[in-house]
């Protein structure tokens, strides 16, 4: 009985090879459908209005805000050009309280900048570095936005664990803009940008050939640069630069080709956003632990094997979270002593078998590694749609992935690689390159904002 609930979900769960190409042409016709005209594609394509990534030579003092996980972060950087790069740099991450991720946005907003604003005055005290120049600031909002501007944009909805109404449809830095007036901090907000996007421009100040930067973190998704006269629905002129940063939002791709099973249709229905972001929901680490717990649920109610147990924990939502998960998958002990622990610890589950554990980290495996294949056809499908698969360019290619789920899951990111060499191919597996994000997405923030600062002239003196 039990091995039939394993056996059921292996198979719906199964991600062959010839499905992994499916849902990546599918991904590349997605990204051109939203480039076409608004609203073309699930897939948003937005125009992220950043036309110059970093170059090395920016040069000043930033600071940076970012948002959009479990941690919040405030980070000033002294940008010091071409041969110092990053002179000196402080930040500083502050858990969010769980109950402003649905509150109002004034107190979303106002409690942001009390945190910029104490960083600020700390900084004031000891002097460490400052400028007498008006101070300028990158945002980092990790939510989809519809920018006006590369400093302005709408928010289109939450997603993640955040649920603010009265925000939606909201200029996101006006919102800033006016809390930190009300903290009587005097910083301008010279660019606002999506995680994604921020991970690019990070990558790019050391690294030329990096074409997109990922995420796989709480949420998942993808910028990368386009050619502007790749963009039908651009109205504007062209950049100078000719390019354009596409932010993807690529959470909410889906395909009848994606391998969703009963426990992934109940979670996103008993979700914050039903009908959406399921391809976050298949690949991210805020829901990779919970699709678990709801197997081990119904384990338990269907079948005998965990004994009689008060299924409280068990039934909680978001209760076993994926570094719990992870910790189990990545167990070595000879009889699996971790996950014995873990499942004790948070989900009161306890006295089980070997034979039993063995059972729950096949059934983490499953999960992990749908999610991890999944992922790699979806830069799969970047690279398709850049000709950049073996069809056209064979330049190197450096995709570049941040996010706590790919630097914290070993497995995970592991068999991401694995299966994108798979889908690339032997050849091209050379030029495809891979990487851990040197730096965090505030810092990419801080760059754009110098690059788009309207206070300085950043190439060069
Ligand atoms: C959001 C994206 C964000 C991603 C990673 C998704 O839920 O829609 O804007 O980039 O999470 O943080
Ligand atoms: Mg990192």
């Amino acid at each position: 009985m039990a091995e039939q609930v394993v056996a059921d979900l292996r198979e719906r769960c199964a991600t062959p090879v010839s499905l992994l190409r499916d849902v990546a042409v599918e991904m590349a016709d997605e990204m051109r459908a939203g480039l076409e005209k608004e609203g073309g594609s699930r897939v948003k394509m937005l125009l992220s209005y950043v036309d110059k990534l970093p170059t090395g030579r920016e040069e000043g003092l930033f600071y940076g805000l970012d948002l959009g996980g479990t941690n919040f972060r405030v980070l000033k950087v002294q940008l010091g050009g071409n041969d110092q790069r990053i002179a000196n740099r402080e930040s500083r991450a502050v858990a969010i309280p769980p109950h402003l991720m649905s509150g109002s946005s004034s107190e979303l907003f106002g409690f942001i900048a009390s945190e910029l604003a104490k960083f600020v005055a700390d900084e004031n005290k000891g002097n460490s570095f400052s400028s007498g120049k008006k101070r300028e600031l990158g945002f980092t909002f990790s939510f989809p936005v519809r920018q006006h501007s590369i400093a302005s944009g709408t928010l289109v909805k939450w997603t993640k664990a955040f649920c603010i109404e009265d925000a939606v449809g909201e200029d996101v830095v006006v919102k800033l803009q006016t809390a930190m007036k009300k903290q009587g901090v005097d910083i301008h907000v010279a660019a606002l940008i999506n995680d994604a996007v921020g991970t690019l421009a990070g990558a790019r100040y050391y690294d030329e050939d990096v074409i997109a930067g990922v995420i796989f973190g709480t949420g998942t998704n993808a910028a990368y640069v386009e050619k502007a006269n790749a963009i039908p629905k651009w109205e504007g002129d062209l950049p100078e630069s000719g390019d354009m940063v596409i932010n993807m939002e690529w959470g909410n791709f889906y395909s009848c080709h994606l391998p969703v099973t009963e426990y992934d249709q109940a979670l996103d229905k008993e979700s914050l956003n039903p009908g959406e972001q399921i391809y976050e929901k298949l690949t991210s680490g805020m829901y990779l632990g919970e699709i678990v717990r709801r197997v081990l649920l119904k384990l338990s109610v269907q079948t005998a094997i965990f004994g009689e147990i008060d299924h409280t924990k068990l039934k909680t939502h978001f209760h076993l979270r994926t570094p719990h998960t992870s910790a189990m998958h990545h167990d070595e002990t000879p009889d699996l002593k971790i996950v014995e622990e873990k499942l004790e610890e948070t989900l009161g589950i306890s006295g089980t078998s070997l034979e039993t554990r063995k059972m729950v980290v096949e059934i983490i495996d499953i999960i992990a590694r749908r999610a991890a294949r999944l992922a790699a056809a979806g830069l799969a499908g970047i690279l398709k749609k850049l000709g950049r698969d073996g069809s056209i360019d064979k330049r190197r290619s450096v995709l570049v992935i941040d996010g706590g789920l790919f630097e914290h899951y070993a497995k995970f990111s592991k068999c991401l690689e694995t299966t994108l060499s798979e889908l690339v191919g032997e050849e091209l597996s050379k030029s495809v390159v891979v990487k851990h994000a040197d730096e965090g997405p505030g810092i990419g923030a801080a760059l754009i904002a110098a690059s788009h600062s309207q206070y300085r002239n950043v190439e060069g003196n």
